[in-house]
């Protein structure tokens, strides 16, 4: 068995940013071990669905760090390793790695993040159809885009609408089909979702709200997706973006604390497991800002979460405090969110949203500022927007629909 004072099991964002930090706070050469299924060395995954699978960068130039970075610092690196068991009494994983499968550790980081949800109908095993989160997937789906004519992309958030947009820069016809009656309804407002869906269809895609998927047909490979409500479209390939679920299952039974699947943190990012913390898409967390417990799935929450989970891990014990972040790439627009929206009263827009400069701002019914989103605004609006839903700033629709309201506001806050 070998062992190491302190173990990450996760290759993904988490384990990558968490091995940086690690090296940045000072460790010592054989301290720390890395142990992740995947083969490629932690990459980000945010390009998968953008540069890369646009085919404009390329794995060396998505990985978090380079191959000489974990030999340099002494890190060992597992890579192509599951952990099929745990043991937190005897501090010991258990994994598929041959010769010695067993690892001890002193203290222990849980970063397996999130696996796509798929569909389990009439036709999902035919070949062509595609989930997205591995490197592997994002160069099988590349590659059949440089063949394929046409599209099916189902879901209307962001990983469908990411896609969406490559497929259709790479002249593939793509259609969107979801549930939903607007494109990204539970996050949206009606005008944002307006505006994107016009958006969408003046670059050419075919935008198929209200309607599930009943089944896929084709010989081999998928020919055509058959919606609820009758549709046959036909489809060269098809994407599905139809959200993730934790990668948890290892630890049923385990002892460890987990709820709906998420693996539960304090306001630390500890588990209930002495010695064992964890960080990224996996975790739910006591979050500060909000004070209630939240669950993210976003690059920010991945790095920040696993940043501050190895400064834990070596002794720096703080409250994690962080306001959720998350950013996107569709086409030329480029929009970032601040916040979370639930329990929001009202959302106020500035700007011209049917011109896609526009930002808008989620309320509470006491005027708290909850959430902020941003497309082609002024620098003000992406500073103040964190800084005002971390102080917990209450404003009124009136004056946050002021043209030069947020001008104002910064420039007392300068002053
Ligand atoms: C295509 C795509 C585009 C995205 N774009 C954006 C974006 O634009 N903006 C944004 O904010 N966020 C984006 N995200 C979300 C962001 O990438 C995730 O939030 C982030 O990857 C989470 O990091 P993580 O380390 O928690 O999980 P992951 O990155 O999923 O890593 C988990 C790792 O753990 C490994 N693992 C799991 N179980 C085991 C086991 N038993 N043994 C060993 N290893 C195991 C997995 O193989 C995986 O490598 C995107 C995600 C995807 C998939």
């Amino acid at each position: 068995m070998s062992h190491y004072k302190y173990v990450i099991l996760g290759g993904g964002l988490a384990a990558g940013y968490a091995a940086q930090e690690f090296v940045a706070q000072g460790i010592s050469a054989g301290e720390l071990c890395l142990v992740a299924a995947e083969k490629t060395l932690p990459y980000e995954r945010p390009p998968l669905s953008k540069a890369f699978l646009a085919g404009e960068k390329s794995t060396e130039e998505v990985l978090i760090n380079e191959p000489s970075f974990y030999a340099d610092n002494g890190i060992v690196v597992m890579s192509g390793t599951a952990v099929t068991r745990v043991d937190f009494k005897q501090k010991e994983l258990y994994t598929t790695g041959e010769g010695d499968p067993t690892i001890g550790y002193d203290k222990l980081l849980i970063a397996t993040g999130a696996k796509p949800r798929t569909f389990n109908l009439p036709g999902s095993a035919l070949s062509n159809i595609f989930y997205l989160r591995r490197i592997e997937d994002a160069q099988q789906i590349r590659q059949q885009a440089a063949e394929a004519r046409q599209a099916v992309v189902i879901g209307g958030s962001f990983i469908a609408m990411e896609v969406t947009a490559v497929l259709q820069s790479r002249g593939v016809q793509t259609t969107m089909v979801f549930p939903e009656e607007r494109v990204w309804q539970a996050f949206f407002t009606p005008r944002m979702s307006a505006y994107f869906t016009s958006y969408y269809q003046d670059k050419g895609v075919t935008i198929l709200p209200g309607t599930g998927i009943a089944s896929f047909a084709g010989h081999g490979r998928v020919r055509q997706v058959i919606t609820q409500d009758g549709q046959a479209l036909d489809a060269d390939m098809v994407v599905a973006g139809i959200g993730v679920k934790p990668n948890s299952a290892l630890f049923e039974g385990s002892g460890l604390q987990l709820k709906d699947g998420y693996v539960q943190v304090n306001r630390f990012l500890e588990t209930n497991i002495p010695d064992v913390v964890a960080a990224g898409d996996v975790t739910l967390y006591r979050d500060l800002v909000f004070e209630r417990p939240l669950h993210l799935e976003h690059w920010d929450n991945a790095r920040s979460q696993a940043e501050h989970a190895a400064r834990l891990m070596l002794g720096i014990r703080r409250a994690y405090e962080h306001v959720p972040y998350f950013f996107s790439d569709i086409f030329d627009l480029s929009y970032e969110f601040w916040g979370d929206t639930e329990g929001a009263a009202q959302a106020v827009h500035r700007g011209r949203v049917e011109d896609g400069e526009f930002s808008t701002w989620w309320l509470a019914a006491d005027g708290r500022l909850l959430a902020a989103f941003v497309l082609n605004r002024p620098d003000e609006e992406r500073e103040l927007a964190p800084a005002w839903i971390k102080a917990g700033k209450k404003l009124s629709a009136e004056s946050l629909r002021r043209p030069t309201a947020l001008q104002e506001a910064r420039a007392t806050m300068g002053s």
